[in-house]
Order: C-alpha cells, then structure tokens, then sequence
C-alpha cells in the first residue's frame, strides 16, 4: 500500500475551517450524530463522508459500503496489524477504524473529511492530525439520550447498557473539542455545526 503523508502543516482555527482538512464529529451513541451528519452532505456536497469498517452487524437498512463496510474481527484485526486504519477503537464489543488510505487521499486531494467517530478514535485523531476540527455533540439531557437509543429499537439491552455506560464516560470528555453543541433542536444544532465549519 502507498503511505501518503497527512498534510500537517496547515491549520483549522476554532473560526473556521478551509477546504482539504479533516473534520470529526463525535458523541454519545443515540446522540443523533448520524442524522446531522445526512444533513451536512446534503446541503454541502463538498464534504467526503468517510465510510467506516466495522465488524458490527448490519441494522435493518444499513447498506454495505454506504452506511459501513461490514466485516468479520478477524480480517478486522488483519487489517489492523496491517496498518490500514488510520484511527480504530472497541465500542460496545465490536471494532470500528477509518480506512487510512482513501481519507489521506481525499484530504491530499484539497478535499474537507469528515470522520464521525467515538472518543477513543476522536483522541488518535487529534494525536496525529493536530490540525482536525473536533466536534463534540451533547444530548439536552441523559434521560433524553436513554430515550432515543431505546426508541431505535435495534439494539439488545445488554447493547443499550454497554452504550448509556460510554455516553457517560463520552460526556464526560466533551472538553476535549473545539466546539460543543447540544442536539436539543435539530436545525439550530445543524446551524450551530455550519456555522462552525463555513463561518
Ligand atoms: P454505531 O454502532 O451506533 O453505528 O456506532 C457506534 C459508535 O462508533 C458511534 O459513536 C460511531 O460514531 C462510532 N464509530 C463509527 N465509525 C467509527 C470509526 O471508524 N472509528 C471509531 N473510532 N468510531 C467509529
């Protein structure tokens, strides 16, 4: 596999952020980050979405290559020791990375990534991509959170416990981003986010 080297030497201020950057945009699972994330490309085609690996199941719906690349945890940690992931992280009992090579690429290529990733992920990130801008997104309350990850109704209870224990500790670091917005009102937090990212 080719290396290509993260551009380092420019910068995102807190202000904004210019084309051929990297974004993330993390919070608690149930938080509705997947949501805004959908909005975003809409209304900004510019952005690339990078698709992550997971080796967890597919939920109804969710589509191989679009929502994820589904694999099982073996070629997972193949790919790991390989080094194909640029960030990678265990949630709730499965794996999760971004595939190193195609966000390097777009990001050499002048494009703006966008990771939305947990907080182990988001911590490498910021490790190897100083320059990233780090969202973190906030439920109005944890009774809210609880309400919506059981409302989606496609995770097991023991599932549901493992996520409502890392929101708590998820929420506890949301400090550690540039910018913290509160998902109470969907357009105001998809305002909020734009008016972060195009100024
Ligand atoms: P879900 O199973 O609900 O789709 O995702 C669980 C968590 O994993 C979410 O917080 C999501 O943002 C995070 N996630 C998704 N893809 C990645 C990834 O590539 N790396 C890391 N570190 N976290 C990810």
């Amino acid at each position: 596999m080719i290396e290509v080297l993260p551009i380092q030497s420019s910068v995102i201020t807190k202000e904004s952020a210019n084309p051929g950057k990297l974004i993330v945009l993390t919070g608690p699972s149930g938080v509705g980050k997947g949501t805004l994330m959908r909005s975003l490309l809409q209304r900004h085609p510019e952005l690339y979405y990078s698709v992550s690996v997971t080796t967890r199941f597919p939920r109804a719906g969710e589509i191989d290559g679009k929502n994820y690349y589904f694999i099982g945890r073996s070629k997972f940690e193949q790919l790991m020791a390989e080094g194909e992931f640029l960030e990678w992280a265990e949630f709730a009992g499965n794996y999760y990375g971004t595939p190193r090579e195609t966000v390097l690429n777009q990001i050499n290529s002048g494009k703006l990534v966008v990771l939305e990733i947990e907080l182990e992920g988001a911590r490498q990130i910021r490790v190897s991509f100083p320059s990233a801008f780090s969202i973190f997104i906030l439920p109005p309350s944890f009774e809210e959170l609880e309400k919506r990850i059981r409302s989606r109704g496609q995770d097991s209870e023991e599932a549901i416990a493992r996520r409502l224990h890392r929101a708590e500790e998820e929420i506890k670091a949301a400090h550690e981003f540039d910018i913290q917005i509160v998902n109470d009102d969907f357009e105001t937090a998809l305002h909020d986010i734009e008016a972060a990212l195009f100024g």
